[in-house]
């Protein structure tokens, strides 16, 4: 891949901390190097928002094409942007920047990534159907935006905060159209999450060895879905326990790929790419297989 590298080279990368373990430069320059693109991906570990400062004044002026952003500088990148697509504000973060002649163009292509994985590993479609999405950050906005989008029924958001949920639902709201919303606990979350369709882990319980499944597995049943954002070597047991009743349950390597792949539609500025996400798949297992512990995010 280095041999690539010339003097017209575009520079991609993802801004986080931590980033050691990222899966996210694999499947990026696979991608490249499938499409022909001449650009390079690298990790950009930065220690706090003033190296977030300092990055911003560089990247304008260095040749990037974009850049991911992971945690902790999600939502910072929200007001540090030029402008940001409406998805993103009204998810409340953003985790791809396209630049544009020294200007940042802020989406979040969390809660497509998940929609398109969803249907491609589990042939589940939101219109008309009822949601519970466990958790209330950043991850939990992005689907929600796109379940309403997608013209869920129903949403519930089951927070171990109760606040934090009504926050969520609030901000939301006026744009939810045909999509029914609800805040729940997460200990009173029993009804939302029984008579779901689908129902998403958005905590990032289940990353840790030793950690509990957030909701217990007799609230799942065989008709179900189960979508783990967490994705890592090893099962999760929100995965684990969904399963063992039954119900059809995937990882979150699936949605990294996909809001990967899109933000390589975003900046390649032209409909007639698309990102290869067969390609990108494998190359981010290969990666995951080759070492990576566990984790979530980018
Ligand atoms: P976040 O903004 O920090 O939100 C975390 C949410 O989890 C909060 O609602 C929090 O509840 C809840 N939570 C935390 N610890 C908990 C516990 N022990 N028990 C119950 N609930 C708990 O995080 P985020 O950015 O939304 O990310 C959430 C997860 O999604 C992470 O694991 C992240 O790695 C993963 N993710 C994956 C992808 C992917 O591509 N696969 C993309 C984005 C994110 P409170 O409000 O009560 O604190």
């Amino acid at each position: 891949m280095t041999s690539r590298i010339n003097g017209r080279t575009r520079l991609a990368g993802v801004i986080g901390n931590p980033l050691d373990h990222t899966l996210s430069p694999a499947m990026h320059n696979a991608a490249y190097e499938t499409l022909d693109l001449d650009w390079v991906y690298i990790p950009l570990r930065l220690a706090d928002e003033t190296d977030l400062m300092r990055f911003l004044g560089a990247a304008r002026v260095l040749p990037f094409v974009g850049f991911n952003v992971t945690m902790p500088f999600k939502q910072a990148m929200l007001s540090m942007c030029d402008e940001v697509a409406m998805l993103a504000q009204l998810a409340g973060a953003v985790n791809t920047v396209h630049c544009v002649d020294g200007r940042f163009i802020g989406y979040n292509t969390d809660g497509r990534g998940l929609i398109e994985s969803l249907a491609a590993e589990t042939g589940f479609i939101p219109e008309g159907r009822s949601v519970a999405i466990v958790g209330a950050g950043g991850a939990a906005g992005a689907a929600l935006i796109a379940l309403i989008l997608g013209k869920a029924s129903k949403v519930s958001i089951v927070n171990r905060s109760l606040d934090k949920a009504e926050e969520l639902v609030e901000r939301v709201i006026a744009h939810a159209r045909s999509t029914e919303l609800t805040s729940v606990a997460l200990s009173a979350g029993e009804e939302a999450v029984t008579t779901a369709d689908l129902i998403i882990n958005a905590t990032p319980l289940g990353m840790k060895d030793g950690d509990p499944s957030p909701v217990p597995g007799e609230w799942f049943s065989a008709a179900q879905v189960a979508c783990d954002m967490i994705y890592g070597p090893n099962t999760t047991p929100f995965v684990e326990s969904a399963r063992a009743a039954g119900a059809t349950a995937v990882d979150g390597l699936g949605m990294l790929v996909h809001q990967g792949a899109i933000s390589i539609d975003i900046w390649s500025e032209s409909a007639q790419v698309r990102a290869p996400r067969e390609v990108m798949h494998e190359a981010a297992l290969a990666r995951l297989r080759a070492g990576r512990p566990e984790g979530g995010g980018k």
